[in-house]
């Protein structure tokens, strides 16, 4: 039987998710549940209600390894004038390991740029096979801390930390990125352990994420309750002694 998974975004155009012009395709299915995430219809816990959205940045649907390369490859040329590829997140892409693989292999295959955004949380096998079929990584990176890590997203850290040593030690490129999330990680005493565990493992470069409420809508049509309703979103400006301490730190750190 033919390889299928389950997307529900193919974004074309995009800037923020790797080097130059990208195609992301984003990957039903997350195993975390962040109180403030911004796509709660890619949550396992929310698949019910996620029949209830209607949004146009919301297309969920089954597809093949071509079905997606097809639109993959239609802006190859501008992939290849602005250093850019393709670009897997999600959701979490490694709960369809098998599919984002061979989704990679095939764009490689036709010289297109691959890049994965994850949470690592996964087995070490998923985590390494897709690894070996990229050419870049992004990690998100929450907390460095188990027990917030759990208040926050559902799960606390310890695999994705196990991952993310696998993924430094291997020498991929990899970039870590970091929601910054009011009344989670947005202090400076969390940007200070977060920059201690990223040079600990030798990252060398990280995006700051600031909070967004482009999902509070999404909750509403699903009719679930939304920890960060009503809270003011954050800009570069109110993080800089925050990005501050990264760059203290000798990472490369930017906004994204
Ligand atoms: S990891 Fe991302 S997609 Fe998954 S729950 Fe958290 S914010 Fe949402």
């Amino acid at each position: 039987m033919e390889l299928t998974g389950h997307i529900f975004n193919i974004q074309k155009f995009s800037i923020n998710d790797g080097p130059g012009i990208r195609t992301t395709v984003f990957f039903q299915g997350c195993p975390l549940a962040c109180r403030w995430c911004a796509n709660p219809e890619s949550q396992n816990r929310y698949a019910v209600q996620a029949q209830l959205l209607n949004d146009d940045r919301c297309r969920r649907r089954e597809v093949t390894v071509d079905q997606v390369m097809a639109e993959v490859l239609q802006d190859k040329p501008f992939y290849d004038q602005s250093g850019g590829g393709m670009t897997l997140s999600g959701g979490e892409v490694l709960q369809q390991a098998d599919f984002a693989a061979a989704l990679c292999r095939a764009a490689r295959a036709e010289g297109v740029h691959t890049a994965a955004e994850t949470t690592g949380f996964a087995s070490p096998e998923h985590f390494r096979m897709l690894l070996e079929e990229i050419d870049l990584l992004l990690i998100d990176v929450k907390h460095f801390d188990p027990g917030k890590h759990r208040e926050g997203a559902g799960v606390d850290n310890r695999l994705i930390l196990d991952n993310l040593r696998t993924a430094a030690a291997s020498g991929k490129p990899m970039i870590a990125r970091i929601p910054v999330i009011p009344r989670f990680n947005s202090t400076l005493e969390d940007a200070s352990g977060l920059a201690r565990l990223l040079t600990g493992l030798e990252v060398k470069e990280v995006h700051l994420l600031p909070f967004h409420q482009f999902g509070e809508r999404k909750y509403q049509q699903m009719g679930v309750p939304y920890d960060y309703d009503g809270t003011d979103q954050l800009h570069p400006e109110n993080l800089t002694d925050y990005r501050q301490i990264f760059l203290d730190a000798g990472l490369d750190c930017t906004f994204r």
